[in-house]
């Protein structure tokens, strides 16, 4: 008999929700291996998932019991539970009764699990009587959420990974797989060595790693991806290579969209691009010979003050040709984070209700309300990621609660940020460690338990549901993040949080869906164990799961066709290229390491990809400023400063440069915070931050 316990989970790090099998030896030490079984991966585990066991292992620099300040301006000091939930009590008390409940907010995670995610939704929404809960997911998806639900009704990505094995043409847009979903990556690529006949366009303002695969890669400039996607439309309907049939039975507006294209010119387009007529022609040609055509996308649309429209326009492609509905074809956006689709389940943002309920309608407010048995929910929208931090610095917002995320170094304009922490009068952390740059500001500092030391759900990109099993205890006195919330709650003094497991929080949360588009009242924590992972929507105990929405050609809209939704800026809105600030900087991830480097930076085989932040500039630009690959530059923007090293690149065009967003202030590189750059401009619609588009200038750096 094997001396290790094996555990089911599920990668902890990029929504393509890889499986894994922990082992545990007789001395709890832990190894992680793929999950051979797992669908999604089939065993296959890259960089990232498969040192996931190193985080574990290293407790060095875990938050092991509750820390507290007395008074602003002294040192923190370790308290008991007890003691901490009593003043977190206490302060929202206060809070509330002076100032109202839209005094206090919650800033959480797409890492939380989906439980953690329910719990301080209900909490906020329906007891304390706030919609100020928001999730760094508001950062990555919620352009891809507000294009979804415009075109199709509903937040609902329609196909699976297992699709990519029947498509013939795939559109890579502002997506970079090969480094940041590589296992997803890695599926698209084997399918092309099968299938050599298989297309693959990338459109991106840098030659990544995935062009390596590319048949065409239109190296677009920053911001133009609506006039691209609106130029390759107009090409289609021209040449008649759109589905006409699909098109009148199934999807509304199109006339409209006809007539807002007709003045396309493609050349003024590609000038616009910064590519060749010839080209958008390919592309167009390309789609139009595809038997199976995916669209697969990430922040390079979606953070962008235009994110919305870049998702109506690529979507649009899509519905122009019919290739959504059936096996193979669809469009996919791909999640940044393991459970940001799980997170918007259960409402997890300040302009969303739990079971993709809407918060303005009054009928699904009452719903929930009336499940939950707390207060009237309120019908005015929270305030959403960057809005929070700007309460917290005007002081509208009194107290915020942080939950397993870093906004100190991954929101944008970072030192805005901070003073916004700096004037907040109470901050309570909870995270497992001190590499977040933000627990220097908590005035409540919680120790949270980690992957594998807790039990919960998450959903991954493909509307996956699997169940991560508790393998070890957490350190110290750090508690699982669902245990930590509704011992708030009974502080409060609010009822109906009387748990005694996180199963009965997931029971909770599928009950509240039955009978909606993401029914899962079907699936039970008995089933995700036995029987493995299941897609929503699950409606019954023996349903299969569902791999693909809209087979029926049924959309979630009004008349159940898609809609065709005109792009309305096609100009970027971000930022003005000044001559103080003449180029673009446009931020990102490097393959081996995740969001704020909080886990893998610990992981020293992960450091050797690249251990430090640089600064990626054209041949051109860099030689114009007498800069030479190595040198230490200075960029600059309105906001702020960074010292990086260079790195000269044919692979950028001329006034673009790239940045990666890992780095922050105190731990790694002192100087390397991408966001101290960044501009604080959002999408209108989305909310989401423009990453993608800041006004900088760089020059050699002198010693003082
Ligand atoms: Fe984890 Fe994503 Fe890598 Fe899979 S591809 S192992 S989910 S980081």
């Amino acid at each position: 008999m094997s001396k290790y316990k094996s555990y089911k989970t599920t990668c902890s790090y990029c929504g393509v929700g890889c499986g894994i099998i922990a082992k545990k030896d007789p001395k709890g030490v832990i190894t992680v291996e793929g999950d051979k079984d797992h669908p999604v991966n089939r065993g296959m585990l890259c960089t990232k998932g498969m040192n996931l066991h190193h985080v574990v292992q290293d407790k060095s620099d875990r938050i092991l019991y509750p820390e507290m300040r007395w008074s602003k301006g002294h040192e923190r000091q370790k308290v008991s539970w007890d003691q901490a939930m009593n003043r977190a009590a206490a302060v929202f008390r206060t809070m509330i009764d002076k100032y109202g409940p839209d005094s206090v907010g919650f800033y959480v995670s797409g890492q939380c699990l989906t439980e953690e995610y329910y719990l301080v939704n209900k909490l906020a929404k329906g007891f304390i009587g706030t919609n100020n809960v928001d999730t760094n997911s508001r950062l990555c998806m919620s352009s891809a959420v507000v294009g979804y639900k415009q075109a199709l009704g509903e937040d609902s990505v329609p196909i699976s990974y297992q699709d990519i094995e029947l498509a013939d043409c795939f559109m890579i847009a502002g997506a970079n797989p090969a480094w940041c979903h590589p296992i997803l990556f890695r599926r698209i690529e084997a399918h092309k060595e099968k299938n050599p006949d298989t297309k693959i366009i990338v459109v991106d303002p840098r030659r990544t790693q995935s062009c390596d695969i590319a048949d065409l890669h239109l190296q677009i400039l920053p911001g133009t991806d609506v006039v691209l996607y609106n130029a390759i439309a107009k090409r289609l309907i021209d040449k008649r290579k759109i589905d006409k049939s699909f098109i009148a039975n199934h999807t509304d507006n199109f006339e409209a969209l006809k007539a807002s294209l007709q003045d396309t010119s493609l050349s003024e387009a590609a000038k616009i691009c910064g590519i060749s007529v010839v080209d958008i022609k390919k592309a167009a040609s390309l789609i139009s010979n595809a038997k199976g055509f995916i669209t697969l996308w990430a922040m390079g649309l979606n953070q962008s003050s235009i994110g919305v429209n870049k998702n109506n326009a690529l979507l649009n492609l899509s519905l122009l040709t019919g290739h959504i509905g059936k096996p193979g074809s669809g469009p996919f956006s791909l999640t940044g984070q393991p459970n940001a689709m799980g997170g918007r389940e259960v409402g997890g943002m300040a302009n969303l209700l739990a079971a993709h309920k809407d918060l303005a309608n009054e009928t699904h407010r009452t719903e929930v309300a009336n499940f939950w048995g707390g207060k009237e929910i309120s019908p005015k929208p929270g305030l959403t990621a960057t809005e929070m931090f700007d309460a917290l610095e005007s002081g509208k917002l009194k107290a915020v609660w942080i939950i397993c995320t870093n906004p100190l170094v991954s929101l944008p304009n970072a030192n805005k940020v901070e003073k916004a922490l700096k004037n907040a009068k109470f901050v309570i952390v909870q995270d497992i460690s001190y590499r977040s740059e933000t627990t220097e500001y908590a005035d409540l500092l919680l120790p949270a338990a980690g992957w594998v030391e807790k039990e919960g759900t998450m959903t991954n990109s493909e509307r996956r549901i699997t169940h991560l099993n508790k393998v070890i205890d957490p350190p110290g006195e750090a508690q699982a993040d669902a245990e930590i919330l509704w011992n708030f709650a009974r502080k409060m003094g609010y009822h109906g949080f009387d748990y005694n497991s996180v199963e009965e929080v997931y029971k909770e949360h599928c009950a509240l869906t039955k009978g909606t588009n993401i029914d899962v009242s079907g699936l039970s924590y008995s089933r995700l164990k036995g029987e493995g992972s299941f897609q929503w929507p699950v409606p019954t105990n023996n349903h299969p799961g569902t791999s693909r929405l809209f087979l029926d050609k049924k959309f979630y809209t009004d008349t159940g066709n898609a809609k065709f939704v005109i792009p309305r800026f096609t100009k970027p809105t971000s930022e003005l290229l000044t001559e103080k600030h003449p180029l673009i900087l446009t931020t990102g991830r490097v393959r081996d390491q995740w969001h704020t480097r909080t886990k893998t930076g610990k992981v020293n085989r992960l450091l050797t990809h690249i251990p430090d932040p640089y600064l990626e500039m054209n041949q051109v630009d860099a030689f114009l400023r007498e800069l030479k690959d190595g040198d230490v530059a200075v960029v600059e923007s309105k906001r702020g400063k960074v010292q990086v090293k260079i790195k000269v690149s044919d692979s950028i065009n001329r006034g673009v440069v790239f940045l990666p967003m890992h780095w922050g202030k105190v731990l790694g590189n002192d100087f390397g915070r991408a966001n101290n750059l960044t501009t604080s401009i959002v999408d209108p619609i989305s909310k989401e931050p423009d990453f993608k588009f800041s006004a900088v200038q760089v020059s050699k750096y002198i010693k003082p």
